[in-house]
């Protein structure tokens, strides 16, 4: 920092690139640095550096000519709500407000559809995925420093719709670094994605900055908020996020995106010291603050990991040592290493993944603890020097669907997801997952509820592994189909009423109109298109009414890599029993209050077979 602090001008000017239109970009960097500088290291220089650029940046965007708001300006506010906060010194939290991004916030306060914000698709636009997540970083240091509700309404209800709608298995998010259109998540790992310039898709997650936005988000919800689950996502980018990167080679190449896609993907090292660079390092350097968390009354342990953790309190001193090989084992285990007894809450986070299920002894007696998935669960007595807390954990193999689909299918043993590749000599398949894991097609033999598919995709020698495990250049896949999927076209279907084919796709506005499928297996999507003209109709199943779908969706985003402008649309109902169902569609004429008119669009069904089988 010093070294660099010599190369500031009398004036405040530190070089960054002028003409670049990435001067709030570079800014956000150093802000972010000298921040952390004077919070960890307990160093007023830092501060006193910190004033002289942004003296420089004040000028330059309040005053001067450069007004316009450039490239990631919506996260600069987080550093300097942090260091108002840190400081007391007005200017930050003014100059803070300047880069709040109020239109974006407000979308998720208020529960409207984000992608209504850009603007008409003329222009080529779309949200830059990790920058797009990173500013709700800024949105929850907004609620530090001014406690408006409305902020930390944007940050829950962001969360909820990252959940919902952009995150894979992996934690991971944005392919080809753009967040998705609703129901745009199955298409990303499917299709070869061409558009203008006619390249295929390369990666779907960015994949350091976009741990450590993650991590962020994550870490100020549950500060914010108390809640556990938040730390499921945590848990999941430390290992199939920046916890699944290669090491950086000698030119300071490294692994910037990873490939999810079911035709399978490669690790391999690209950009020469780029964000991503420096984002490693602010992720392992996060690490300390993300497994531990405390109250007056508790201790919150929210990572399963070798570490020790102090805890100085009024009452004395809390020592509390981990020591555990998850994932790769299945217990943990929490030595209490106080030099004198205490009384408190020893709380752990219960991860979804567990359904609730943990076996808890103290002392090496079985103990009755409440384990919610998703909650805290609580231990609360007089803890001894001594006393050992072991949780044990069910790492059976399961599949996990994309959230609110049928497929593709990802494979999981506790919180990492499982890759399919080639056998490699001597490898153990590293997590202590019943059953075989080398040879997936016998082990799907004996575990006939998860649904990949076997016929296409499984070979004598290949074997599950964790995607962290997976070396440069080792070829894998890393989602896969859903065993037994069919699909069908529009010709499939029996249509009643006015309808119009064109390109792949049949079309009603026409009130009363049917169009009906008859198919056998288990479950079904049934596939069409969004439009901001899209309508309702009603859905049926075997004569029964099973519910009403909106085909409305904004057609704007349009990213030069991603065109998303066609936007799908699905609907999936699993669990039917095994045999022959009829699903039949009756158009609305209706839409929601945003739709220019009540287009249908029917694009095809896939069916799988049932669950079970
Ligand atoms: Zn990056």
């Amino acid at each position: 920092m010093r070294e660099w602090a010599k190369t500031i001008d009398d004036d405040g000017f530190y070089g960054y690139c002028e003409k670049g239109g990435e001067n709030q970009y570079i800014y956000d960097k150093y802000v972010c640095g000298l921040v952390d500088i004077y919070e960890f290291m307990d160093c007023p220089e830092a501060l006193e550096i910190l004033g002289r650029i942004t003296e420089y940046m004040e000028r330059k965007c309040i005053d001067g000519a450069d007004t316009t708001l450039d490239h990631e300006w919506y996260t600069v506010a987080e550093n300097l709500y942090r260091a108002y906060l840190l400081s007391g010194e007005q200017r930050y939290f003014d100059f803070a407000k300047r880069f709040e991004y109020t239109d974006y916030w407000n979308a998720f306060a208020q529960e409207k559809d984000v992608f209504g914000i850009l603007p008409p698709p003329e222009k080529r636009e779309g949200f830059h995925a990790y920058s797009h997540v990173n500013t709700f970083s800024s949105a929850a240091m907004a609620y530090a420093a001014t406690g408006e509700q409305s902020y930390l309404d944007t940050v829950v209800k962001a969360y909820d719709w990252l959940k919902e709608t952009q995150l894979y298995a992996t934690g991971g998010y944005g392919p080809e670094e753009n967040l998705v259109v609703p129901d745009g998540l199955p298409d990303s790992l499917l299709e070869i994605k061409r558009n203008a310039s006619d390249v295929d898709l390369r990666f779907h997650f960015e994949t350091s900055c976009g741990s450590w936005a993650g991590f962020k988000m994550s870490k100020y919800l549950m500060r914010f908020t108390g809640q556990a689950h938040y730390g499921d996502w945590i848990e999941r980018l430390i290992y199939n996020g920046v916890g699944a990167l290669t090491e950086m080679n000698d030119y300071g190449m490294i692994m910037y995106g990873s490939n999810y896609s079911v035709f399978g993907g490669q690790k391999s090292r690209s950009t020469v010291w780029f964000c991503c660079q420096g984002s490693i390092l602010q992720n392992l350097g996060d690490y300390s603050s993300l497994i531990y968390f405390k109250d007056a009354a508790n201790l919150y342990v929210n990572l399963f990991l070798p570490s020790r953790v102090t805890w100085q309190r009024p009452e004395g001193t809390v020592v509390l040592e981990q020591q555990t090989g998850f994932p790769e084992a299945n217990s943990v285990r929490l030595r209490i290493d106080s030099p004198k007894p205490a009384t408190f809450g020893l709380r752990f986070r219960v991860p979804q993944w567990t359904e609730g299920n943990i076996a808890v002894t103290i002392n090496g007696a079985p103990c009755k603890v409440v384990t919610i998935a998703g909650e805290w669960a609580t231990i609360e007595r007089e803890w001894h020097p001594g006393d050992e807390v072991r949780l044990s954990f069910d790492m059976t193999v399961r599949g996990e669907p994309l959230p609110g689909y049928l497929s593709p299918v990802a494979v999981m043993s506790g919180p990492v997801v499982l890759a399919k590749a080639s056998v490699r000599p001597g490898s153990p398949g590293g997590v202590p997952a019943e059953g075989p894991l080398r040879y997936p097609a016998d082990w799907l033999d004996i575990h006939g509820e998860v649904t990949i598919n076997r016929s296409r995709q499984l070979h004598y020698d290949q074997e599950l592994r964790p995607f962290y495990d997976m070396r440069s250049g080792e070829f894998y896949q890393l989602y896969h189909t859903r065993h037994g999927e069919q699909s069908f076209y529009p010709d499939a279907f029996d249509y009643t009423g006015e309808w119009t084919a064109e390109d792949h796709c049949r079309s009603s506005v026409s009130e009363g109109a049917t169009c009906t499928i008859q198919f056998e297996g288990g479950a079904i999507c049934l596939e069409g298109l969004r439009g901001e003209d899209g309508g309702q109709a009603e859905i049926q199943i075997d004569g029964e009414r099973i519910g009403v779908m909106d085909q409305f969706g904004y057609t704007r985003a349009r990213m030069p890599r991603y065109d998303q402008s066609t936007v799908p649309f699905r609907w999936s109902k699993d669990n039917l029993p095994a045999g022959v169902h009829t699903l039949t569609v009756t158009v609305q004429g209706s839409s929601c209050s945003d739709s220019s008119s009540c287009d249908i669009r029917i694009t095809g069904a896939k069916v799988y077979t049932a669950r079970k089988y």
